[in-house]
């Protein structure tokens, strides 16, 4: 087996491992190969071992390693900041996008969205660990957003994303993932809210917390490309 192929079965082990100890099946959680700091070739390689959910932090770089693969039938999430003028061109390439973190990007994406036709599957990003340099979401506006969002009738609001606190500290993370499964129960009693179905929190360092602490999509980088040659 190739390293990478190595890595990937060693991580969806411990996904595994976390949800059984959180007494859900390990189909709950999907694995979303964050490929930024990968090659085309390298992606291509984990599609073809069976992940076919990568991610991109970077429109511009989400669109041309998708053109490069378009033979596979990868679905592509989009983890980073989407400015407005990159919708158009983006939303024809993905299957979901992680980061929405604006009513104005919002609008944008749901007249994209209506002009191709089709729905657009989103996360909202919550700023959980108020961390000043982080976009998303405020906890606290997130009530009247919702109800402010149910007008865009082409996006559909699959669930929230968070990323930890950035000092990097275990038990600050596993608070920041508990918070935000307590936020998105509560909102889903709220007008708007009953969507929410998805939480879209962990990454390399800490996803097995975000698991045990009710993660449905984990995005990692990092802990799939180790020991392996640039
Ligand atoms: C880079 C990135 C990840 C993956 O991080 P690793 O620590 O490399 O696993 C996950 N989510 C977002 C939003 C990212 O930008």
């Amino acid at each position: 087996m190739s390293q990478l192929a190595d890595n990937l079965a060693r991580i969806r082990t411990r996904i595994a491992d976390a949800t059984a100890r959180s007494g859900r099946t390990a189909e709950s959680v999907t694995l979303v190969a964050v490929t930024k700091s990968a090659s085309v070739e390298q992606a291509r390689e984990l599609a073809l071992a069976g992940c076919m959910d990568l991610g991109e932090g970077r429109p511009q770089e989400l669109w041309s390693k998708a053109a490069a693969l378009s033979d596979l039938p990868i679905r592509w999430h989009l983890i980073g900041h989407l400015q407005r003028n990159k919708v158009e061109r983006t939303l024809p390439l993905v299957s979901i996008i992680h980061s929405v973190d604006s009513l104005r990007l919002l609008r944008a994406i749901d007249a994209a969205a209506e002009s191709l036709g089709r729905t657009m599957p989103v996360l909202l990003e919550v700023n959980i660990s108020g961390d000043a340099a982080k976009h998303g979401f405020s906890p606290a506006e997130m009530p009247e957003r919702l109800a402010e969002i149910s007008e865009c009738k082409r996006v559909h609001i699959r669930g929230l994303m968070a990323m930890a606190g950035l000092d990097g500290d275990a038990d600050r993370a596993r608070t920041d993932f508990r918070n935000l499964r307590q936020l998105r129960d509560r909102l889903r009693g709220m007008p708007g809210g009953a969507c929410l179905s998805e939480l879209s929190m962990g990454m390399s360092g800490d996803f097995e917390a975000a698991v045990e602490e009710g993660a449905t999509i984990v995005r990692i980088g990092s802990a799939l490309f180790e020991a392996i040659e640039p």
